[in-house]
C-alpha cells in the first residue's frame, strides 16, 4: 500500500489542473487514475491492477479522503482531494477553451445522451468525436474507434477496475491524449445522480453519504475501506519497527 501512496500526486488541484492544461495544449499523452482506498486495495490483490498503479507513466491523484489520511500515516502530506467529478468538469472546460477534441465512453445510453446534449449546447468549443454508452458488448471495438479518431481527451466511465484496465490495455497504441477512468462522473455531471449534499463534501464525508444510501456498496465498503485501514496500520507499524 505504501508504494502506491508514495506515488500519489503531491501538490494541490490548481497545480494539477495547470499541468494537465499544459499537457493538453502540447498534445501529450497521460493516464490519470483517481484513487480511493478501494482502488488501492484492489491493486494489492490484483496483479494486473498493481502493474497499472505502479507504471511510471500512471499518474495517481487522491480522489478519496482515505488516500490522504493513509499517506499521512507514512509521513506523506497530500494537500487536498482532487476528485474524478471535478477533474472531468475541468477537462470539459479546458477542451472547450482550447477547441480540443473529446471522446466519451461509458454510463447508460440515457446518461451518455445527456452528456452529448450538454456538450453540444454549453461547450460548443469542444469537438466531440464520439460518445458511446458503456453497456455495449464489445468494449475493445469502441477503443479501436477511439484509436482511429485520436481525441485529445478520452473519458471512460465503466467503473473500477474495468475502465482502468481497458485504457491501460490500449494505451500503447495512442500517441497523444489525456485518459481518465471517471467512474460515476457522467451520472453526476449529466444531473442523473446527485453528489452528496455540500455539508457532507465539506466535512469529507461524501463517502459515507454514498455508501449509506446504497446497500450494494456495503460489501465493497468493507473490502475496500475496513481492510484498507487494517492493512495500513500493519504496514505503518512494521515500518516503525524498522526505524
Ligand atoms: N457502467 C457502464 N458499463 C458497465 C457497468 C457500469 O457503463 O458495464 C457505468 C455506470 O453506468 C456508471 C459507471 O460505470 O456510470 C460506474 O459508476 P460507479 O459509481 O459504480 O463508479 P465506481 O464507484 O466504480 O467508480
Amino acid at each position: 500500500m505504501k508504494e502506491y501512496l508514495e506515488k500519489v500526486y503531491r501538490k494541490g488541484k490548481d497545480d494539477f489542473y495547470q499541468e494537465v492544461e499544459q499537457k493538453l495544449i502540447n498534445g501529450e499523452k497521460e493516464f490519470i487514475v483517481t484513487a480511493n482506498p478501494e482502488i488501492l486495495t484492489m491493486g494489492d490483490k490484483d496483479k494486473e491492477f498493481d502493474k497499472i498503479l505502479m507504471d511510471k507513466n500512471t499518474v495517481i491523484i487522491p480522489d478519496g479522503i482515505g488516500v490522504i489520511k493513509g499517506a499521512e500515516m507514512f509521513g506523506i502530506h497530500l494537500p487536498e482531494r482532487i476528485t474524478g467529478v471535478e477533474l472531468t468538469t475541468e477537462l470539459i472546460r479546458l477542451c472547450d477553451k482550447y477547441h480540443k477534441s473529446m471522446y466519451l465512453f461509458g454510463a447508460t445510453k440515457e446518461v451518455i445522451g445527456k452528456m452529448k446534449i450538454l456538450i453540444e449546447q454549453k461547450y460548443s468549443g469542444i469537438n466531440l468525436l464520439g460518445s458511446q454508452n458503456g453497456y455495449v458488448e464489445d468494449k475493445n471495438a469502441v477503443m479501436e474507434d477511439i484509436k482511429i479518431k485520436k481525441p485529445d481527451v478520452v473519458l471512460v466511465a465503466l467503473g473500477v477496475p474495468r475502465q482502468e484496465k481497458l485504457i491501460y490495455e490500449h494505451l500503447q497504441d495512442f500517441e497523444k491524449g489525456i485518459f481518465v477512468g471517471v467512474g460515476g462522473s457522467f451520472d453526476v455531471i449529466s444531473g442523473s445522480k446527485k453528489r452528496a449534499p455540500k455539508i457532507f463534501i465539506k466535512l469529507n464525508l461524501e463517502w459515507l453519504y454514498r455508501i449509506a444510501f446504497s446497500p450494494a456498496r456495503w460489501k465493497r465498503f468493507y473490502e475496500g475501506n475496513i481492510k484498507y485501514i487494517f492493512k495500513l496500520k500493519k504496514e505503518a507499524k512494521k515500518e516503525k519497527g524498522r526505524k
